[in-house]
């Protein structure tokens, strides 16, 4: 099975849950029924700027098993990105998104933002398939975030350069995700055509009485800023957390202060109630 999966695969890129062989083995075979039934669902997390308004949401995918209720993608992602199923489950999330973008528009969020896979970047149908996705939906500039993390750098710069370029002149913006876990250097961050970084929460955690992390976010705010990118701090659960952030001058926010990613129709309630 290894072997089959051969070196391009991603394995170490997500810590894969102790699952044993078995388990997997069902997951999989699970998971491609849960594509056929259409058990996935797109929830929705409130990206706010530094004056508390929503500018953006981002979709992230559960899965509603018919027996264990909702499956985070934390437990699924990773084999889905082995197996290839990302594809798939990829392609129906970023339709899903577009489909509810309208909706999220007419209650002032102008941007939804995706999470794209390494396995669905390498694809040689990708920008083909976003951009018809794009174009059936009316996609336009600026309403569309594509979330990719540096370890998509890793296997092939060039050819995810010019891929995140290509996205670009389609309008999609670029945000690099979980910025700081992964194992690119910090000399791309010259050529990578990023809009935004998203700092991941494990700095944003505690900001206002951990120094360490205080100093790393700090800097990440300080180059982003001369590098003329956007900064979104994620994780964000306290008001100290968040305090400290607009105190530094961070962009945008997200995190379970604001709101927990919800279906779509109870983020419209909350917004309607903010
Ligand atoms: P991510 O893209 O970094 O998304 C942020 C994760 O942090 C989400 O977890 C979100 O629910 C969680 N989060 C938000 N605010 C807070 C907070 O204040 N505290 C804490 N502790 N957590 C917070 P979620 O929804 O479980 O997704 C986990 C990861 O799964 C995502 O991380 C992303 O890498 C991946 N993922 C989700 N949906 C998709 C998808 O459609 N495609 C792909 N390729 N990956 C996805
Ligand atoms: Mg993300
Ligand atoms: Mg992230
Ligand atoms: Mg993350």
């Amino acid at each position: 099975e290894a072997k089959r999966l051969g070196s391009g695969t991603y394995q170490w890129f997500s810590p894969e849950l102790d699952l044993g062989t078995q388990q997997q083995l069902t997951l999989r075979t699970q998971m491609q029924e849960a594509i056929a039934k259409q058990q996935f669902e797109v929830f929705y997390q409130p990206i706010v700027n530094n004056a508390g308004a929503v500018v953006a949401a981002e979709a992230l995918v559960r899965w509603k098993h018919p027996e264990q209720g909702y499956i985070s993608p934390a437990e699924f992602i990773p084999l889905a990105e082995r197996t290839g199923q990302i594809v798939t489950i990829g392609r129906w999330v970023l339709e899903q998104a577009c489909r509810d973008l309208p909706k999220l528009r007419e209650h002032g969020v102008g941007q939804v933002s995706v999470n794209f896979s390494p396995m669905q970047f390498y694809r040689e149908d990708f920008l083909q398939s976003v951009e018809q996705v794009v174009r059936e939906h009316g996609i336009k500039p600026g309403q569309l975030v594509a979330e990719i993390t540096e370890n998509v750098l890793l296997r092939d710069a060039n050819v995810s350069l010019t891929t995140m370029s290509k996205l670009r002149d389609m309008g999609i913006e670029i945000a690099l995700d979980d910025f700081g876990t992964g194992y690119a250097s910090l000399s791309y961050l010259n050529i990578i055509p990023a809009q935004k970084l998203k700092i991941d929460r494990i700095f944003v955690q505690n900001i206002h009485n951990n120094s360490r992390n205080a100093a790393i976010t700090r800097g990440v705010l300080t180059m982003a800023a001369e590098l003329g990118m956007a900064v979104v701090a994620e994780g964000v659960e306290t008001a100290d957390e968040r305090d400290y952030l607009i105190n530094y001058a961070c962009d945008f926010m997200q995190g379970y202060l604001f709101c927990r990613p919800l279906p779509i129709a109870e983020l419209i309630d909350w917004l309607n109630h903010k």
